[in-house]
């Protein structure tokens, strides 16, 4: 849909002014001398973000490949969480870019293929906007790119599977960047079963377990976000690095299998990792969770009918499903929710094992008073309100994250000598 270019330009400007408004006005009833001191915290900080799922927008939806970019989606008026602008107003200096693959490759096949054209999709933007983006695959690089006054572009998959099976592949994807990669998705596969409950191999299968190693190797870190509590476990058992949780909440905040139970927090804490804690309100809180799930079954023939009604155009099903939700709105809770979950990991684990995953542009909402990335330092706010020292909030922006990372790292180089020859599950049970 092309727009004229005086629309575009006016819209543009109201979308900059009204980002840089909301990154710089105090939340409703904010303490303004914490809200000022907040900033400040905020501002010095290393902050990174576990996951951003902006890359998959960026290949699907139907924009025009040349102009379709971070830098530019402000300018069709996109529902998205992150752009260029967002990102400078929200501080972020690593930014997890989600290679993520979707469980419905297992059966279509194209898992691997997918991966590789998001991180083209990826590389791209920090081609495209280099005064801005950086390409990380470092801890070190991180702290370069706050010297910089750039966000740094680092690289996660989400969906084990998009290896194929093949530790060749784990490698490659090392080689092209990938630092983390979240075992599974939401469905189980080969060698690993994911949070919703369907056992194929009873946590990670022997293969999945090379997979950690070989990941332990290369210093690429396991991520247990999505996967079943006995992987979590299993994940723990084997890896010699710190892993992560790279958007989850805590579980004892809000029952979600998508959130970690208190055991694991207390043994991420002893690997050293950390757990990124996700910012939607479905893992944050059982009320919207419950409406969700009831909005969802609510709404199913409506949303069948979108599907079949737009079958060959997204852009339109994404909106038209937008405003179907929009039109039946579920309880929201807000961005001091996120907070809870720190506190509750702080409780359990410690305070050097939280972190943030927000998960933008992964979710159809986030929490009351959070509107996109440019928002982020509304958890700075309430961590300072809370009686959070500085320092502890620098653990959790970012330095937490940082030193599970340089870790990592580290075990990797210690390893680097023992040659892996070991390629493929050959025979798939
Ligand atoms: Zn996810």
């Amino acid at each position: 849909m092309k727009k004229s270019a005086s629309f575009v330009l006016l819209f543009a400007f109201i979308i900059s002014f009204s980002v840089q408004l909301s990154a710089q006005t105090m939340p409703p009833g904010a303490d303004a001398r914490i809200w000022q001191q907040a900033l400040k915290i905020h501002r010095k900080a290393i902050v990174v973000d576990g996951h951003n799922d902006i890359p998959s927008p960026l290949v699907d939806d139907d924009f025009d490949l040349a102009t379709n970019s971070v830098g530019k989606f402000h300018l069709d008026g996109d529902p998205f969480h992150t752009d260029l602008q967002r990102f400078k107003a929200s501080g972020i200096t690593g930014e997890f870019f989600s290679i993520y693959v979707s469980g419905a490759t297992l059966k279509s096949g194209g898992a691997m293929r997918r991966a590789m054209d998001l991180i083209d999709a990826t590389n791209r933007e920090v081609e495209k906007h280099p005064n801005q983006l950086m390409s990380c695959t470092t801890a070190a690089q991180i702290r370069q790119a706050k010297k910089q006054n750039k966000v740094c572009v680092l690289m996660g998959i989400e969906g084990g599977y998009a290896i194929e099976n093949s530790l060749y592949a784990l490698r490659n994807f090392y080689r092209l960047g990938i630092r983390y990669m979240t075992l599974t998705h939401n469905v189980s596969h080969d060698w690993a079963d994911a949070h919703r409950g369907e056992v194929k191999n009873n946590g990670l299968s022997e293969f999945g377990k090379e997979v950690v190693r070989e990941m332990n190797r290369l210093g690429m870190l396991v991520d247990i976000s999505h996967v079943s509590d006995k992987v979590m476990n299993d994940v723990l058992d084997v890896s010699t690095a710190p892993i992560i949780a790279s958007h989850s909440g805590a579980r004892g905040v809000a029952n979600h299998t998508r959130n970690i139970p208190d055991d694991v927090l207390k043994r991420v804490a002893k690997n050293g990792g950390v757990m990124m804690v996700v910012f939607y309100p479905s893992f944050l809180d059982d009320r919207s969770s419950r409406e969700e799930n009831e909005r969802a079954a609510r709404l199913k023939p409506q949303l069948d009918a979108l599907r079949e009604q737009y079958k060959n155009d997204l852009q339109g099903f994404n909106e038209a499903e937008r405003k179907l939700l929009a039109a039946n709105p579920i309880y929201i809770p807000s961005y001091t929710r996120i907070v809870d979950h720190i506190d509750h990991i702080k409780n359990v684990a410690g305070i050097d094992y939280v972190g943030l995953g927000s998960d933008f542009d992964g979710v159809p909402s986030l929490p009351q008073g959070m509107n996109g990335a440019e928002d982020l330092a509304l958890v700075t706010y309430e961590m300072l309100r809370r009686g959070y020292t500085e320092q502890e909030i620098r653990k959790v922006l970012g330095e937490n994250f940082m030193r599970a990372f340089a870790k990592a790292e580290q075990v990797a180089r210690s390893k680097s000598s023992k040659i892996s020859g070991e390629g493929s599950l050959k025979k798939i049970k």
